[in-house]
């Protein structure tokens, strides 16, 4: 007999609540925000065909559900709390949500993120999930998209490109050797949200988001909400050794418009520079500075109100790429 909805909850994702004050079992999730602090809270979905792929293992499907909601508190430099889980299946596949629970539960753990609540029916394979944090609420506080300064130094968190990589390898655009392949896989598969390293920027960094679409789309973003330009070096751009193998229009189409890198690409002032180093030794990720912030330019775009990011190369000199970053109503 298959599993019903409600034993399939108690077997698999009912745990003791550690750190809510009431998790699964009851109409609410119970939590408690200690005094100084704010929730910080977010929402990503997943759909199958669409962001990620069938043949994925569930273990690691499990794992990247809850690392992109991770990254997104890490953006902001929240402390992850707890999170829901709503969660559609085709049918009650007992190998599936053995891997799936499984690859959540254990990166859940590594994060003190607990799982509380959630919901579950029937339908095609589709996973949302909601995650909380805390982040103080004056001084140090939430890092924003909108702090960005002329004179910034812009920096980003491990390397970029390997998941894009990997996707035109399932595609069939572009060959690796296995090995080569196992490891951009992994980067597009099992993504290490960079949680760490956003509480330790608090105070340090002016602004910061993760890259979830390419960093092109991601920083233009930043640049928005900031009112300001960006300068970025291209030849400073962190790839892999497995990329950087690849032909350098490879190389750029991968770390610029890629996507699904879950990096925190963030500003700070060049005063800063020291401390952002510490962050990046303090959380165990390599940090590298790309470019710099600038005023807006160009009589055209700045009345328009539309942010600029020039690309050069390491000699200064202006490099054309076109931006074509991810967008799920035009791609
Ligand atoms: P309600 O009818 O109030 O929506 P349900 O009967 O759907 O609640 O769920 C029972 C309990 O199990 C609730 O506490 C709910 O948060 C929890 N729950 C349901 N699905 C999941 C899931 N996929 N993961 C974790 N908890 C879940
Ligand atoms: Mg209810």
């Amino acid at each position: 007999m298959s599993l019903g909805e409600f034993d399939l909850i108690a077997k698999y994702f009912d745990r003791p609540a550690r750190r809510a004050a009431l998790g699964i079992g009851d109409d609410c999730a119970l939590l408690a925000v200690p005094p100084g602090m704010q929730l910080a809270t977010s929402c990503d979905m997943l759909v199958e065909g669409r962001h990620f792929l069938s043949t994925v293992a569930p273990e690691r499907l499990g794992h990247k559900a809850l690392a992109v909601n991770l990254s997104d508190l890490a953006a902001c430099g929240a402390e992850p709390l707890a999170f829901t889980l709503a969660l559609a299946l085709p049918h009650a596949d007992e190998i599936f949500l053995d891997g799936f629970s499984r690859g959540l539960l254990a990166l859940a753990d590594v994060h003190g993120c607990e799982l509380i609540g959630g919901d579950t029916t029937r339908g095609p394979l589709n996973i949302c999930i909601s995650v909380f944090g805390l982040v103080p609420v004056a001084g140090a506080g939430a890092l924003l998209r909108s702090g960005a300064q002329v004179g910034d130094d812009l920096y980003v968190s491990g390397v970029l490109g390997d998941a894009r990589l990997a996707l035109e390898v399932v595609r069939g655009t572009r060959s690796l050797a296995d090995g080569d392949f196992d490891a951009v896989l992994r980067a597009l598969e099992k993504p290490q949200p960079r949680v760490a390293l956003g509480v330790a920027l608090r105070g340090v960094a002016s602004s910061a988001i993760d890259v979830s679409d390419g960093l092109l789309g991601d920083l233009h973003h930043v640049l928005q909400r900031s009112g300001v330009d960006a300068v970025v070096e291209v030849d400073a751009l962190p790839c892999s050794v497995v990329l950087r193998a690849q032909p350098l229009t490879v190389q750029r189409l991968c770390s610029l418009t890629g996507g699904d890198d879950y990096e925190l690409l963030f500003t700070a002032p060049p005063q800063h520079a020291q401390q952002v180093a510490a962050a990046g030794i303090a959380s165990g990720v390599a940090l590298t500075r790309i470019g710099r912030i600038v005023g807006r330019s160009g009589a055209a775009s700045a009345a328009a109100g539309v942010a600029q990011t020039t690309l050069v190369d390491h000699d200064g000199r202006a490099v054309v790429h076109a931006d074509a970053s991810f967008d799920h109503f035009r791609t």
